[in-house]
């Protein structure tokens, strides 16, 4: 690991070393619906065929087809209604030539049944019925594994579980799924001028917005996030606070205390262990940045720095693509797409610049525009973004109208 107070690393570096370090965790099984977002870690194959058996896809008459082929408005057909099939009934009798049953969406259709007559076409009679409309073979029948058959693969390994795929497992009667596990992240803030939101301010102090801000981040990315209360510029106090939250964590994220003021609680607590390497990033915004790992398990910590705005832009950056990789996801790195900068920008040679943009989506082009300032306290603008367009090392200005590379921060890849 670079030493502490060497010269910057790129963007690229840094990620690369984190990378390099964190692993997959193990995949096991779990209940159906904690797995949305989550890759299948194996083909799953479907153990029944879809529909189970023959059935009715209507409110309706089972006939015989040669019994009611000639019915018209005219010359309807009469017959006898000899029972009633509802969905779920499990004894269902043969279908006598000459008469019909009443049978419902859902219900199997009883054996020689070869068409069903909607109600629609019917006078809706109950013990006999009137027919008017001659059915054509076969319809209103759903027919077994018509739609999924016996030992189809449904999903292969790597494809991500969705609503829609859910339902396609539990109606092939899956309730348990095997994938790596969603990482369980711990969100730690240092900073004695903390307060939890909700309280009330002492002259200096102020809320504690990156540990809510990072915990959302850390669930939009599909981890479980454990937001912890703030711990102050004390290292001993954020020592203990670390190490009693180590049990839970497959990822521990801190903010703050790592740049290079007097009161770097977190440079002072952690540079000692020898694990952790603190370094510059050649970013803007979050340059101080840290990782490596900590406790007997060797649990990935990743030390962003204290500013809002470099805090939640290096989790983007940093974090999620680690929690992706943990997961099984890929890609890991979020895609660029491209648009069209509105207004021109200047840029910090030597650093790679992150600055915050509205992407509008356009048939024939679509526009960034940079809000709000390059500012890393500025949550406004932060909150009034949805991308970061990304300008290059060498990049010091871009005029409007330059098609730029852009990070879209909501799209889920
Ligand atoms: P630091 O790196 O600890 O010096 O923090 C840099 C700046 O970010 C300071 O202005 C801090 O007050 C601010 N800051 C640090 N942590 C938080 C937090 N959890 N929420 C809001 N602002 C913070
Ligand atoms: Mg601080």
């Amino acid at each position: 690991m670079p030493e502490s107070g060497s010269a910057p690393i790129t963007v690229d570096e840094h990620l690369a070393l984190i990378l390099d370090r964190v692993t997959e965790l193990s995949a096991y099984d779990q209940p159906l619906l904690e797995t949305i977002g989550l890759p299948v870690f194996a083909d799953i194959v479907s153990p029944v065929s879809l529909p189970g058996f023959d059935n009715s896809a209507m409110d309706g008459y089972a006939v015989h087809f040669r019994d009611v082929a000639h019915a018209t408005t005219d010359t309807p057909v009469h017959l006898p209604v000899v029972g009633e099939i509802a969905a779920g009934a499990s004894k269902v009798s043969a279908l006598q030539p000459g008469t019909t049953v009443r049978i419902m969406t859902g219900a199997p259709v009883p054996p020689g049944c070869n068409a069903v007559v909607p109600v629609e076409s019917t006078d809706n009679g109950s013990t006999k019925v009137l027919i008017s409309q001659a059915p054509i073979e076969g319809q209103h029948i759903r027919r077994a594994g018509e739609d999924v058959t016996k030992g189809d693969v449904l999903l292969t390994a790597g494809e991500r579980i969705d609503a829609r795929r859910i339902g396609l497992l539990a109606s092939v009667g899956i309730g348990r799924v095997t994938t790596r596990p969603r990482p369980r992240v711990v969100i730690m803030s240092t900073g004695t001028e903390l307060v939890e939101p909700g309280g009330s301010l002492g002259h200096g102090e102020i809320f504690d917005s990156n540990s809510y801000l990072l915990a959302a981040a850390a669930k939009h990315a599909g981890a479980i996030a454990y937001r912890v209360s703030s711990t102050s510029d004390d290292p001993v106090a954020f020592t203990e606070a670390l190490s009693d939250q180590l049990v839970r964590a497959d990822v521990v994220v801190t903010s703050g205390g790592v740049s290079k003021g007097t009161h770097d609680v977190v440079k002072e607590a952690l540079v000692g262990l020898g694990t952790v390497a603190f370094h510059e990033v050649a970013m803007q915004p979050g340059k101080p940045q840290g990782f490596g790992v900590v406790g007997e398990d060797s649990t990935p910590i990743f030390t962003l720095p204290g500013n809002p705005v470099s805090a939640y832009i290096s989790f983007e950056l940093f974090v999620v693509p680690a929690l992706r990789k943990m997961m099984g996801r890929t890609p890991l790195n979020r895609s660029l797409v491209r648009a069209q900068l509105t207004t021109p920008v200047t840029s910090i040679p030597g650093r790679r610049q992150f600055l915050r943009g509205l992407f509008e989506p356009k048939i024939g082009g679509s526009t960034v525009t940079p809000v709000g300032g390059a500012g890393s306290h500025l949550m406004g603008g932060l909150s009034r973004a949805n991308a970061l367009i990304v300008l290059g090392e060498t990049i010091t200005s871009v005029q409007a109208g330059t098609d730029v590379p852009v990070l879209l921060l909501d799209r889920d890849y």
